[in-house]
């Protein structure tokens, strides 16, 4: 399929969540917002969507080449906004150390852990490292995800961390795929580095005014938790990204209350990930700020920590996003369409808040919202196909049906066929 004109007819339904686009929404979801059309239809022209509608089609498009979507609904391409696909190397040994008894800390004091990856990951050639990233991409494709946040922070020197963000902008400018690049560098304390502090100041000092020249990461990105980063090991790195034009997203308060979602809303970071154990105040200034609250429950699935109730998060108004956290130690789930259901049932969300947490809100989280995570005229022609009867039926699938068409930009980048 080239990205020539395209009308997608026949279709069950198309779940458009126009409302939510219309008012540039992103909380108190409720079901009228899905903007939920029966017997649609979705026309395209290059990489963008220039007609949807319902019922007859439109004379315009009468000339379009037809894709025949009988028996299938159609959703906004899915938006994983938190991944970290850049890496080498596997730690099942690690899981099964796990079934022994043997906990996350305890292992990555071994050397383990995120050390193991990065030393996987630096003994791995660009040409490995970049056919293993297309492969993900490939395997985040067949699961309907047309856009992905790709984390570094498998490097931990500069020059590592360097080498895998330009390895993400090379694959990023001919994927049809959309890339958000994010910089993870305090992801770990390296081990010649005498602390967490120096190690971000370093990243602050050296790093970042190169990511930023070479125009390497649209955010930046810090695991504060406790053995981790503090909120003052930060704060050099993160006024340092702010001051250069940078946006910022976190990891914060898995394990415990690190005061990271205040430090999130202080720095008007574009997401805070995680949030088990996000303290109230934190909850209310994230909400405050605009602060996107993105939930991973596959990470709890696979190392059994709490789930992140989303309850006290949309009571202090805010925004509400699911994302997989694929990596190859706490969440080797790929499947964001396995995370919408889980994320729905454990964190606690309605049908309608679940498939704009999969969509419209990581847009948002990307900031995005101007051109995807809806189905409306003018937005990017990512569309999922899944051959399902409703909405209903794509929320409770539990990730089991493959999609029969997925679009990104207009180009057709996965069909069983
Ligand atoms: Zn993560």
């Amino acid at each position: 399929m080239t990205s020539a004109s395209f009308i997608i007819t026949n279709l069950k339904e198309a779940v458009t969540l126009e409302p939510l686009a219309k008012e540039n929404r992103f909380t108190q979801i409720s079901n009228k917002d899905l903007g939920r059309q029966a017997n649609a239809w979705i026309a395209v022209t290059g990489q963008k969507i220039v007609g949807v509608g319902c019922g007859e089609v439109d004379s315009n498009f009468k000339t379009f080449a037809n894709i025949d979507g009988r028996g299938c609904i159609a959703l906004p391409g899915l938006i994983d906004a938190h991944t970290h696909p850049v890496f080498a190397g596997i730690r099942s040994d690690e899981f099964c150390r796990r079934l022994d008894g043997a906990t996350y800390q305890e292992i990555a004091k071994q050397g383990g852990g995120i050390q193991s990856s990065v030393k996987s990951t630096a003994e791995a050639t660009d040409d490995l490292l970049e056919s293993l990233i297309r492969a993900r991409m490939n395997t985040f494709a067949q699961h309907g995800v047309t856009t992905i946040e790709m984390k570094s922070g498998y490097g931990l020197t500069v020059a590592e961390e360097l080498r895998h963000l330009r390895l993400i902008k090379k694959i990023a400018q001919n994927s049809a795929q959309t890339i958000s690049a994010t910089c993870l560098a305090l992801h770990a304390v390296p081990k010649d580095q005498p602390s967490a502090k120096k190690w971000a100041e370093v990243c602050a000092r050296e790093l970042l005014p190169i990511v930023r020249k070479e125009g390497l990461a649209d955010a930046v990105d810090a695991f504060i938790e406790t053995g981790y980063f503090s909120v003052n090991d930060c704060a050099l790195y993160l006024e340092t990204a702010k001051q250069l034009g940078l946006n910022i997203r976190l990891h914060v308060d898995e394990f415990s209350d690190s005061q990271g979602a205040v430090c999130a809303a202080s720095y008007g970071a574009l997401s805070a990930d995680h949030l088990q154990f996000a303290s109230p105040e934190g909850i209310l200034a994230m909400a405050s700020k605009g602060v996107v609250a993105l939930l991973l429950p596959g990470t709890s699935l696979y190392t059994s920590i709490p789930y992140t109730d989303s309850t006290p998060f949309k009571k202090a108004g805010c925004a509400i996003g699911l994302a997989t956290d694929f990596n190859p130690g706490s969440c080797p789930v790929d499947n964001l369409r396995l995370v919408l259901t889980m994320g729905a049932l454990h964190c606690k969300l309605t049908m309608a808040e679940a498939v704009a947490a999969v969509t419209w809100v990581p847009a948002r989280s990307l900031r995005l919202e101007g051109e995807k995570g809806a189905l409306t005229i003018g937005r990017d022609a990512d569309i999922l196909i899944m051959p399902l009867t409703s909405c209903e039926e794509f929320v409770a699938d539990l990730g089991r049906t493959r999609p029969a068409f997925v679009f990104a930009k207009g180009r057709k980048i996965f069909s069983p066929d």
